[in-house]
């Protein structure tokens, strides 16, 4: 890449280590991955899972799917707008059609993401080859190059390995949230041996562990390292949270300056402490906790 590219990593991302007595007095020592610092709008491991889609769609329309408040979206726009590129985002709810745009959509079309509002069920059942060929058609994407929901499919998977490397020798477990798996699947198959990957789903209903499987069999052929989820840490699903998440996030953030995102991050550092309370991980462990992103809107940190 040359200086000149808008999409330029800052990598490897830093590691950090924190003082937090929750970990300490169990003798756990906890690690900060910093993927938030990669790039200031491709964030975290939209940065590692986006870049390897780009050069695979060699200039074409990219198409993607997500919610009203989701971070794929708002990076696949960003990406647009850095390299000229059109984005067209398939939202799910028909009914915002109508509305004002929430912030986190009305950022995609600032960056000039083309929304196309579809019904929940049609939504639902995209997988259906059919289904996809004419939610495509009605969104007047056919022939743009189609980017899964949330961004993970093989590609994105391999392009997650690097962070498994950054991180070989730095800690005995490495943890980070998961919506699509797809991060957990490329950093669990970067690691060493000897490590081992916790990821922490936001969504609720146990399906992720076959989802990440069979992401890994995509990218790889097989399961590959040694890793395993962590359930009982939804809160109720995506972007649902609850008065105690709030304020163990608030908390955090004053604690250690760290700008800590909601939907995501502050899961999977609830998850951590828990466990390291819980008496989880033996003395002597160094648990790397992977920041794969930061508030939005932005925080004041
Ligand atoms: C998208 C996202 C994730 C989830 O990544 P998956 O690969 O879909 O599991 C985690 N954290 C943040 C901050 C995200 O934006």
């Amino acid at each position: 890449m040359t200086s000149a590219d808008p999409l330029a990593p800052a990598l490897p991302s830093p590691l950090a280590e924190l003082r937090d007595n929750r970990f300490s007095r169990q003798g756990v020592r906890l690690l900060l991955k910093r993927d938030d610092l990669i790039h200031p709008e491709l964030i975290g491991n939209k940065w590692r899972k986006l870049v390897p889609n780009i050069e695979a769609a060699r200039g074409r329309t990219l198409v993607t799917f997500g919610g009203a408040y989701s971070n794929h979206l708002r990076a696949t726009a960003a990406a647009g707008r850095l390299l000229g590129l059109p984005t067209i985002g398939v939202v799910r709810g028909d009914e915002l059609a109508g509305r004002p745009l929430n912030p986190s959509l009305a950022r995609c079309a600032a960056d000039g993401m083309r929304l196309h509002f579809t019904d929940r069920a049609t939504y639902r059942r995209k997988s259906e080859p059919e289904t996809m060929a004419a939610l495509l058609r009605a969104a007047r994407a056919e022939g743009a190059y189609v980017v899964p929901e949330g961004g993970s499919n093989a590609e994105a998977v391999r392009g997650c390995v690097a962070l498994g490397e950054e991180l070989a020798g730095c800690a005995e477990v490495v943890a980070v949230a998961c919506g699509t798996g797809g991060t957990l699947a490329g950093l669990a198959a970067g690691l060493a041996p000897g490590q081992r990957a916790i990821g922490v789903p936001v969504l609720k209903g146990g399906f992720l562990a076959a989802e990440v499987s069979a992401l890994q069999e995509r990218a790889f052929g097989a399961r590959t390292g040694d890793w395993h989820l962590e359930e009982r840490f939804h809160f109720g699903g995506y972007a649902r949270t609850t008065p105690e998440l709030d304020a163990f996030a608030a908390d955090f953030e004053e604690r250690h300056g760290v700008p800590v995102e909601r939907l995501y991050v502050a899961k999977l550092l609830f998850a951590l402490t828990t466990l390291a309370g819980e008496g989880a991980f033996p003395r002597g462990t160094a648990v790397a906790a992977v920041i794969t992103g930061h508030p939005f809107p932005d925080s004041t940190f």
